[in-house]
């Protein structure tokens, strides 16, 4: 039988689980520092642990964790991608950009995603399977171990669909923001969604601070069709009601992305749609001119085509930043290292 997942246990449900085995509360406090602040992988480095716990915990559970396979740093811009395996020998990629507000990582929420978007990189072969809180975890705090410097921003942004793995996804930013382990800021931590109306509400009702960030990429259901399969299933009128309803509830401003394809959702009547949905909401607007990706032939627009789309937007007094472009030089797009890795282990 699987040992227990030690690592995505709550605090609370640590404390219970300690409980359990005839331990004191304080055991619980401990060990959920072990694992959350001092980032151990294995119990024998709980030092503060009797022999006769350590042993028994040991028979009960398993520390998951994470193995860095590869690591790819940027000559132009403070950015890294790490290829990570997890113990089934699956691969996901997290990146860490550095700012002068702080480390922010990027993490994956699935081992590939169905929702197929058709500029997605992390797409391409579907769904494999969901990953577990401390996969989630274990992203950031191998990140935090390898480069030796604190994670303060965390974005839910790399391969995979948060909401589609929406109860770990949920327990996940408990345990990262809980102040018995890193303590990050919900403030700090931002979650793209492609709009899964459903979740998107029940997100709303958690009482969580977090940034709710939506896929947009069209200025209207059909454009948005084009691009974005999931649109089929919830029209982009209810997302959008669904996003005013995560600002009345949390209070917090929601991001709008919007991957800018040439001769796609490029135009200026695109931008002026666009204005006009975004203009009584109080929101911020990030426009990503699309990555390339091998697999699809859709292409960014000209740097002055984006600046004049971008324009059109604040002249009509939207919100608006371009997003910078970091780490273009290494595997830089959604998805991208996992499938090089993907594609030459098939090719060998
Ligand atoms: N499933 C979530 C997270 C996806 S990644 C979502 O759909 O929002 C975060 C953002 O990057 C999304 O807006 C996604 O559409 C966008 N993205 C993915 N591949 C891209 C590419 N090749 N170029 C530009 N943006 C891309």
């Amino acid at each position: 039988m699987d040992k227990k997942d030690i690592r995505s246990y709550t605090y609370s449900e640590l404390q219970e689980e300690m409980a359990g085995l005839g331990e004191k509360a304080f055991r619980a406090k401990q060990i959920y520092e072990w694992l959350h602040v001092k980032l151990v992988d294995r119990f024998d480095e709980m030092t503060n642990l009797s022999k006769s716990l350590r042993q028994r915990l040991e028979e009960e559970y398993e520390i998951r964790k994470v193995s860095m396979l590869e690591r790819q740093i940027s000559n132009l811009d403070p950015t890294e991608k790490f290829l990570f395996e997890l113990r089934d020998g699956n691969v996901v990629e997290s990146v860490l950009m550095k700012y002068n507000y702080g480390n922010s990582v990027c993490i994956s929420s699935q081992v590939g995603c169905r929702m197929g978007c058709r500029f997605c990189a992390s797409t391409i072969g579907g769904l494999v399977r969901n990953l577990n809180t401390s996969e989630m975890l274990g992203q950031i705090y191998q990140i935090q171990k390898i480069s030796g410097e604190r994670v303060s921003n965390i974005v839910v942004m790399g391969t995979g669909e948060p909401l589609d793995n929406y109860e770990n996804f949920v327990r996940f930013i408990h345990m990262v923001s809980d102040e018995h382990g890193l303590h990050i800021s919900q403030r700090n931590i931002t979650a793209s969604t492609c709009g899964i109306v459903p979740n998107m509400r029940k997100l709303a009702e958690e009482g969580l601070q977090i940034t709710l960030a939506l896929s947009l990429h069209g200025s209207d259901q059909e454009k948005r069709k084009r691009l974005m399969p999931v649109a089929n299933r919830y029209d982009l009128s209810k997302v959008l009601e669904a996003c005013d309803y995560y600002f009345r509830k949390t209070g917090r401003r929601v991001t709008f992305e919007y991957s800018l394809v040439q001769g796609v959702n490029d135009s200026p009547e695109d931008a002026k749609e666009l204005a006009a949905m975004l203009k009584n909401r109080n929101c911020h607007m990030n426009l990503i001119p699309v990555n390339p990706i091998r697999e699809r032939e859709f292409q960014k627009p000209s740097r002055k085509n984006a600046i004049e789309f971008k324009n059109k937007l604040e002249h009509d007094g939207i919100n608006v930043t371009i997003r910078r472009e970091r780490g273009s030089d290494i595997d830089g797009a959604c998805g991208q290292l996992r499938r090089r890795h993907i594609t030459s282990k098939k090719e060998n």
